[in-house]
């Protein structure tokens, strides 16, 4: 048999299993998976004594080339999937906005467009419905066919993105008839909207003031009625960038009753708390995006709800807006912040350090977390998400050992600050393989934009995790 690559003497770990072999590649596919595969069978040898081999990480949610608040989030599908393949991700799933008045095939085409010629590893994409009028409760099902198989919803951002119970119920009902999912951003904005008002009527305009205005009662209860809703519509549901307690108790509870609901997590939520807040003048505009950072016990619970299942998925919220300029724009009014943080690098770094070395969970739940559950859950699995003969070679040869402080001075992000800044983490990805290609080796990036492929995805399969 002969590979175009082989990756040797790695320690292969996936979801389920930790062992040592050499995994042989051939047209973007793994070919085959075995000890001592000849030397003199392939074209590529890749050495990998001494370290992990995993599948490529799968970030279910960022935000590349992304309109908010009279800006544009800076990172756009080339910079972004350039920066995620440096941190061992490599395939990303974005959002393709509907705005009012739009149809969803029309959101899908602009942000096809945004990705095409420009990224460098494979993507795909979930649909923010904005307006929910029939011609697109109609639409679903044509775009679950052609591959976008989730829908994001919002509770939160009245007369921007908020959707009232009844239209959710109606999304919800078609995404179950057309084995579709929702994504559901939780949080009361009714509420919140009411609470700022209140503190701009005050004249608390700092930063802080967007994190004191989102309680997380607020975002508790619309996880509460996002997962009644799912319930009564027969529909699975998957509860975006979860932040807090009050929202992990509602997701443990439906899980114990056997319900169909799952949530993700980010890094931010899992390593800064309110105390970032104290960062000197307008600092406290980096670590401004939603729902808000929390006081630091919540952390701990999150960390548990990842060993213990109540959470699936780490993804990013990668929605990166520069300091100067973009962040400035709410100098005076915190409403006027842009919502959004930079992390799609330092995922997998970020969960294997805590997670891992932090002695929360095994290398196998790590990688369940970051590729193999998102794979599954989003309809990648088992083309991605998992070695296995026949699927992609998006993988990473991991150094579980090697430290790095986290700075903005050494990231790939095209952004002019990082959320984590001075943060030392252990475990960085040392080469990167989008379906076979070397795209980073010993930090160097060797891909090239236009290569990454769109990606249609499977419907949802049942709970079959
Ligand atoms: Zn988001």
């Amino acid at each position: 048999m002969q590979f175009d690559t082989i990756i040797r003497d790695g320690t292969v770990v996936t979801a389920s299993d930790t062992y040592a072999s050499d995994i042989g590649i051939t047209s973007g596919r793994i070919a085959a998976i075995a000890r001592d595969l000849p030397a003199d069978s392939a074209r590529t040898l890749l050495d990998a004594k001494g370290f992990l081999v995993i599948p490529g990480g799968i970030d279910v949610h960022t935000h590349l080339d992304m309109p908010f608040g009279g800006t544009t989030s800076s990172d756009d599908f080339e910079t972004g999937t350039r920066a995620a393949a440096f941190g061992g991700t490599t395939t990303l799933i974005d959002f393709a906005i509907q705005y009012k008045g739009q149809s969803l095939r029309q959101a899908l085409d602009t942000w096809m467009k945004k990705a095409e010629a420009k990224a460098v590893a494979d993507y795909a994409f979930h649909c923010i419905i904005t307006d929910v009028a029939a011609a697109q409760l109609e639409e679903m099902g044509a775009l679950v066919r052609e591959g976008i198989s989730t829908f994001k919803l919002f509770m939160a951002y009245p007369g921007v993105f908020m959707l009232d119970d009844a239209t959710i119920f109606r999304a919800m009902l078609q995404a179950a008839k057309h084995g579709g999912m929702i994504c559901m951003h939780a949080e009361n904005g009714g509420a919140i909207d009411v609470i700022v008002r209140r503190a701009l009527a005050e004249g608390k305009t700092a930063p802080k003031y967007h994190a004191l205005t989102r309680p997380t009662t607020a975002e508790g209860e619309a996880t509460s009625r996002a997962i009644a809703l799912a319930e009564m519509a027969g529909a699975p549901v998957y509860i975006v960038h979860l932040s807090c307690n009050d929202a992990l108790e509602k997701v443990r509870e439906a899980r114990d009753r056997g319900l169909p609901v799952y949530a993700e997590t980010c890094p931010q939520y899992l390593y800064l708390s309110l105390d970032n807040f104290d960062a000197p003048g307008f600092e406290g505009a980096k670590y401004v995006f939603t729902p808000p950072l929390r006081e630091k016990w919540h952390q701990e619970k999150l960390w548990q709800g990842l060993a213990r299942d109540t959470l699936q998925v780490v993804s990013t919220d990668h929605c990166p807006f520069c300091f100067k300029e973009q962040k400035e724009l709410g100098k005076d009014d915190f409403t006027k912040i842009p919502n959004g943080g930079p992390g799609v690098e330092h995922r997998l770094s970020l969960i294997y350090s805590g997670g891992v070395h932090g002695g929360k969970f095994s290398a196998n739940r790590f990688v369940e977390l970051v590729s193999t559950a998102p794979a599954k859950l989003f309809g990648l699995y088992p083309r991605k998400g998992t070695i296995a003969v026949g699927s992609d070679a998006d993988l990473v040869v991991f150094d579980p050992n090697a430290e790095q402080v986290i700075s903005a001075k050494t990231h790939h992000m095209r952004v002019d600050y990082s959320m984590f800044e001075g943060i030392r983490v252990r475990g960085l990805p040392k080469v990167v393989l989008s379906r076979g290609r070397v795209i980073v080796q010993d930090g160097k990036f060797t891909g090239r934009a236009g290569a990454g492929e769109f990606i249609r995805r499977q419907t949802f399969s049942g709970p079959a995790m």
